[in-house]
């Protein structure tokens, strides 16, 4: 049988460091890391290229939007059988729901990064390429049918759902609320579950085909990650500032189900009177309510008041989804929907 031609991606990470004068410096590029991996060219025929090599803080959305288009058009001119893009383990989770939202393609993409570097014993950067290639070789992994999947210590997890949980333990990937789509056993990849990918119908009709080209020019936006006690006086700077301080909009880090400290609502009512307001909740999973509590601060009130509920996206990912509507020129109907439509 001929092997599948997988492209890597290679954007840096801890995964791709070497040793240097006072700690591990960004290095390695992406043929570096094909050769880490002993066995490999048995599974697919793969071709590197090094995209950068920075840490994943480094990255940006337009470098996301830029590596969207690159992948796009590799699909259109018929390259490669999948995708395998490595990375640090600090923005995975972000980068991988962006390019989720961006992509519309048939061909599995598939995210991969290192917890500990090429200089320590349990390196789990070529078992993570490793697992990775095999996940974008396996036919039923398009990113059309399961989305952009991130393969991590012998998971693979669903952009929407995974989340990194841990600073430096090998096990830091999870996806809380619906566990990994499928699992890697000897050589063989195991779905175990299929996405619900309704949601993305809904904003695909919204943000209009081949969304990866909108690369320049968004208005950023905030994100406000609430605390106990917080009185919310940091928005006047938003109310303020000239043109919004640059912000197109905000997403905030609430409570529980979608709500916030009463002395912040005046000020939350306000903002969410000129710009869209996304709540979104700082648990990290589940839906938020939408009909069960009332007074100043519950979702009731805060619905009525204007702003839009983020349905199950966590605070991370609800920022990227209203960067994407900002960018497409969604209006406030468009992004509410958006937004319900994932829970
Ligand atoms: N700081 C690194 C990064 O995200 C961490 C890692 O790769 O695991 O680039």
């Amino acid at each position: 049988m001929t092997k599948r031609r997988i492209h890597l991606l290679a954007l840096g990470g801890t995964i791709a460091t070497q040793p240097g004068e006072h700690g591990m410096k960004h290095g390695l590029d992406g043929d570096d890391l094909v050769r880490m991996v002993p066995g490999l060219d048995a599974v697919a025929d793969v071709q590197a290229r090094t995209v950068a090599r920075t840490g994943s803080s480094n990255l940006t959305l337009d470098a996301v939007y830029a590596l969207a288009a690159h992948i796009e058009a590799m699909v259109q001119q018929g390259a490669c059988d999948g995708v395998v893009v490595t990375q640090g383990t600090d923005t995975l989770e972000e980068t991988a729901f962006l390019l989720d939202l961006l992509l519309d393609v048939d061909i599995p993409v598939v995210m991969t990064a290192a917890m500990r570097n090429p200089a320590l014993a349990s390196a789990d950067g070529p078992g993570n390429v490793l697992a990775a290639v095999r996940v974008a070789a396996t036919p039923w992994a398009t990113a059309r049918r399961v989305g952009v999947l991130v393969a991590m210590l012998d998971h693979a997890h669903a952009a929407l759902e995974v989340a990194k949980t841990q600073t430096s333990r090998l096990d830091a990937f999870h996806s809380p609320s619906a566990g990994p789509v499928a699992t890697l056993a000897e050589t063989r990849v195991v779905p175990l579950m299929q996405p619900v990918r309704d949601w993305k119908a809904v904003v695909s009709a919204i943000v209009g085909a081949s969304p990866a080209s909108r690369f320049a020019g968004a208005a950023p936006v905030a994100l406000l990650w609430l605390g106990l006690g917080e009185h919310g006086a940091l928005l006047d700077a938003l109310l303020d500032g000239p043109r919004h301080l640059g912000y197109g909009g905000v997403v905030v880090g609430a409570m529980g189900g979608g709500h916030v400290p009463e002395p912040m609502v005046a000020r939350l009512t306000m903002l969410a009177a000129q710009l869209p307001v996304v709540v979104a909740s700082r648990t990290g999973g589940g839906p938020l309510l939408r009909h069960t509590y009332e007074g100043s601060g519950s979702e009731i009130a805060l619905r009525a008041a204007g702003l839009i509920y983020a349905g199950r996206l966590p605070p991370l990912k609800a920022r990227l989804l209203l960067d994407l509507l900002l960018r497409a020129g969604a209006d406030r109907a468009a992004i509410a929907a958006a937004f319900d439509s994932t829970g």
